[in-house]
């Protein structure tokens, strides 16, 4: 890739081939692929990763909300959709774009059985959620036989999946927890298919859940974060490849005398002569406020310069005293090597936080 020559957010494909790969190499034969791509793919893109996926034969996607469903409609994406998060006031459009909706509570059960009775539907794909320990969304398990009343009562929908969604699954410490949940999840997926009398797909898994649990990949597993190069421990990480390399350059240079202040506030003062570089990358891109002031970091030509001052709306600057540099040059917040992982966790935050806050403004450019 050539280097950058203003802010761009550089999207690997090849690597999302290797991660898909891998963590289908983790799967039986038969298990299905659903590839989470909310949230504009983790902040990369949803319609150019979801393409690659499509092209690579995953079998179906996920996204939070009903227009991002409608915007992966919109630009060709035929494979099954699962909307982890409708409303009520989305149910028509689910319909109308062949979206599947996760039901989870008795009021969106009812209502889009109400909806699709009126759009004449019938067997349409549903995917029915029990909460077994999140307790986030999802049906108490102890309703088993009311909602399977309610689905037996129609023939408008068809339970394509029943599924549930685990609390820790990346955390060991928690290993009890998360066994335990699979353990409600058989009980309440072998009862509640008893009821319907036929045998929809079983999922559970998230990314941490297909590597730590593989016993519980049941049908299908829902992967999103490792897609991006993430497996949320040293380990598993070594196996995947972040996607997603932000980078930017020096937009000036300035010399600060001992006693000078830099930024919004003053509040860094130079306690000898420093060397300062700004960057066009600030909180309206998603580096937040609570870097800055010594805390976060980016890097340029191999070495790390730390974010002092206030960060800006648009801007950063960073100490670059000790590193040979002009104005220009490239600067890496996060790449393969300088992890986004790393840079989160210096205001312990989580890789998921900051790729998902790249802003919309920043240009996407693809390596293919
Ligand atoms: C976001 C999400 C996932 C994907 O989780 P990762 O840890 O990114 O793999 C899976 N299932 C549900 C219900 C989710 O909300």
């Amino acid at each position: 890739m050539p280097k950058a020559q203003e802010t761009i957010l550089e999207i690997d494909l090849k690597a999302l081939t290797h991660n898909f790969k891998h963590i289908k190499s983790k799967l039986k034969e038969n298990t299905k692929f659903l590839a989470v791509v909310k949230a504009f793919a983790y902040g990369s893109d949803a319609v150019e990763i979801s393409k690659h996926l499509q092209n690579l034969n995953v079998d179906c996607f996920a996204v939070a909300y009903t227009h991002e469903g409608v915007a992966l409609r919109d630009a060709g994406i035929t494979k099954p959709i699962l909307v982890l998060h409708p409303h009520k006031t989305n149910l028509e459009t689910i319909i109308n774009r062949c979206l599947e909706p996760n039901l989870y509570s008795f009021d969106i059960l009812h209502a889009f059985l109400t909806i699709a009775k009126e759009h004449k539907q019938t067997h349409y794909p549903v995917h029915i959620k029990f909460n077994t320990g999140l307790n986030r969304l999802g049906f108490n398990t102890q309703d088993v036989k009311k909602v399977s009343q309610s689905i037996n009562n129609t023939s408008s929908i068809k339970v394509a999946s029943i599924f549930s969604h685990l609390a820790a699954s990346e955390d060991i410490n928690e290993r009890a927890f998360t066994e335990n949940q699979i353990e409600k999840f058989k009980i309440v997926a072998k009862n509640f298919t008893k009821e319907i009398g036929y045998k929809p797909h079983l999922h559970i898994c998230n990314t941490s859940g297909i590597l730590n649990f593989p016993e519980a990949h049941f049908d299908m597993v829902r992967c999103g974060i490792g897609l991006y190069g993430f497996g949320n421990s040293e380990i598993e990480n070594k196996n995947l490849k972040p996607i997603a390399s932000l980078k930017s350059i020096i937009s000036q240079i300035h010399l600060l005398q001992k006693g000078e202040t830099l930024g919004y506030n003053r509040s860094f003062t130079a306690s000898k002569t420093i060397k300062t570089a700004t960057i066009p990358i600030g909180h309206a891109d998603g580096i937040g406020r609570q870097y800055g002031n010594g805390v976060g970091f980016v890097n340029i030509n191999g070495k790390r310069a730390s974010i002092i001052g206030n960060v800006c709306m648009d801007m950063i600057m960073v100490d670059i005293t000790n590193i040979d540099c002009n104005e220009g040059d490239e600067v890496i917040i996060f790449d393969s090597h300088n992890t986004a992982e790393d840079l989160a966790s210096s205001i312990n935050s989580i890789s998921y936080e900051l790729i998902t806050s790249v802003s919309r403004r920043i240009k996407r450019v693809f390596c293919r």
